[in-house]
């Protein structure tokens, strides 16, 4: 690749990494991916791959167990009367799976919806022809505990609801416990997608109270692309036979098959469950939920200060910043364009993502992954440079950007 390379210098910029694993560029030009998944994975992740295994041998099946209970186990204190049943596919997939095998066909659903993602569960929720109910904060706002207290008690139809726990298009981390507290006050089932959070901020059914919640390999627990996982409450999971709407999809059928036979339904993606035990063994090395919180919280902390001493300001306030990916405003500048931004921050070995907000222009960089606050150093201070290049005189953003965060704080 023909990056004026950052790499070699982040090799250097990573040694100072504190738990176990000496974890280094991804490989030398390859440029870290400041996105949420897909993420920069480490080495010992991929090289897991390299070896085939035979999804019926019990030497796979031993994988399997190991994986189940090594997620079950990252729910912490509760964790007991929840089981684990990964879904093949992306993490839309295992979401779909969730909504299809937990909701009702007769009573409703309220998708709490603040940005893409819950657009998305609600889009799934039409497919499935199932009743819901939407409540749309927009791209960004929270959705807050009276609010959703008030839906419930207007309208007894609704049994189920499900919250987006940090809405990645904003990096919002949204108010998981106010929300459980209000749906459990009135005696109704919660579903979580937890997709870009799980194994970062901590989800404890001994504070939470919820049936089911939805992760994938290639987030926070830092392996590949191949499958997601619901973990519910085996309660839930036994009431959930012949609820589904799909063969494959169906989370009951596959728990019931994994239970009696050790193995997947359909063919497992092998070496992704290869290389993701790696990165759960990872994880467990650098301290779990906690340690892996605090490591993306620094990347951000680092990010944020680093960003916002350059000109550029945040979307969400601070209370609101999760630790997994954060929205920075276009700087009204009109030398300022994001894809010309892009390509030089990729020509230094960064990999940006676009922003997703409708109102204001907007890009994100995500904390996740296999970087620590060295690179995110390292990210800020080619940011510098490049809006140097560019000719941008202030990194600060349009008014209106402002205008539009003063939303939050009303
Ligand atoms: C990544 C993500 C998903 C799943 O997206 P895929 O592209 O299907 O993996 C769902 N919800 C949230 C909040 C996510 O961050």
């Amino acid at each position: 690749m023909a990056f004026r390379c950052a790499a070699t210098s982040m090799l250097s910029l990573l040694e100072p990494m504190t738990h176990t694993d000496k974890l280094p560029a991804p490989k030398l030009g390859e440029p870290f991916l400041l996105t949420p998944g897909p993420l920069t994975t480490s080495i010992k992740v991929k090289e897991a791959m390299l070896r085939d295994w035979g999804s019926w041998d019990d030497d796979f099946k031993a994988m399997t167990a190991e994986l189940r209970a090594g997620l079950i186990e990252l729910l912490g204190p509760g964790c007991d009367a929840f089981d684990c049943v990964p879904i093949q596919g992306s993490g839309t997939y295992a979401v779909e799976a969730m909504l299809a095998s937990f909701t009702p066909k007769d009573r409703k659903t309220l998708i709490l919806s603040n940005g893409a993602y819950g657009k998305r569960a609600a889009q799934t929720m039409d497919y499935l022809g199932r009743p819901f109910e939407l409540l749309d904060k927009g791209d960004y706002l929270p959705p807050r505990g009276h609010e959703v207290t008030e839906r419930l008690q207007a309208d007894p139809e609704i049994s189920h609801v499900l919250i987006v726990h940090c809405e990645t298009s904003s990096g919002i981390l949204n108010p998981l416990q106010e929300i459980s507290d209000a749906v459990a006050a009135v005696g109704r089932t919660l579903l979580i997608d937890s997709m870009s959070a799980f194994g970062a901020v901590p989800l404890e059914p001994s504070h939470l109270n919820f049936a089911a919640m939805v992760s994938s390999a290639n987030k926070c627990i830092e392996g590949v692309p191949g499958f997601g996982f619901v973990l519910a409450r085996k309660s839930d999971l036994a009431a959930a036979k012949g609820n589904g709407h799909s063969l494959s999809l169906d989370v009951h059928a596959q728990w019931a098959h994994m239970e009696k036979t050790g193995q997947w339904r359909f063919t497992p993606p092998t070496h992704v469950v290869a290389a993701f035990l790696e990165a759960l063994r990872a994880h467990k090395r650098e301290g779990g939920v906690a340690g892996r919180g605090a490591r993306y919280a620094r990347n951000r902390d680092v990010l944020v200060s680093g960003m916002r001493s350059l000109g550029f300001e945040t979307l969400l306030e601070a209370e609101w910043l999760s630790p997994i990916i954060v929205t920075f405003f276009c700087p009204a500048d009109p030398a300022f364009s994001f894809p010309a931004f892009y390509d030089r921050m990729k020509s230094r070995g960064f990999i940006l993502y676009p922003g997703k907000l409708t109102v204001v222009d907007s890009f994100r960089v995500g904390c996740i992954g296999q970087m620590d606050e060295f690179v995110m150093t390292g990210v800020v201070a080619a940011a510098s440079e490049v809006l140097a290049e560019m000719g941008v005189q202030s990194a600060a953003p349009p008014a209106e950007a402002l205008a539009e965060r003063a939303k939050l704080a009303a």
